[in-house]
């Protein structure tokens, strides 16, 4: 074998290792990259969902936009991500974390 040849593997790779797992981890309708390792996910950040985050009739929550990746599409709407999300390189903290699942109080 022609030693030209001993390295082509990356001829058939097109992303590098640290890419590719961004890639598996990022959802569409995020703002950037999912950054692997994260400890936070897109729930926590202040920019998934508006100022009432949608729920079910269960009171769980559901998938919401990220309003940076609308901010960086000028607008068009990005599509819905889950609570789960890994948090992009945009992520912020925000000040209250929603809960999954909010009970309503049963009435008096
Ligand atoms: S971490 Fe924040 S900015 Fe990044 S995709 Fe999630 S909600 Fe959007």
């Amino acid at each position: 074998m022609s030693g030209l040849l001993k390295d082509e593997g990356h001829l058939h790779q097109p992303y590098s290792e640290e890419r590719r797992a961004q890639l598996d981890l990022t959802l569409p309708g995020q703002a950037h990259f999912a950054v692997p390792g994260s400890p936070n996910t897109c729930r926590e950040c202040e920019s998934w969902g508006g100022g009432r985050l949608r729920r079910d009739k269960t009171g769980a929550l559901l998938h919401q936009r990220c309003r940076k990746a609308r901010a960086l599409m000028h607008g068009a709407p990005p599509a819905f991500i889950p609570h789960t999300a890994i948090a992009c390189m945009f992520f912020k903290m925000r000040r209250n974390v929603p809960p999954v699942i909010r009970r309503k109080e049963p009435k008096p």
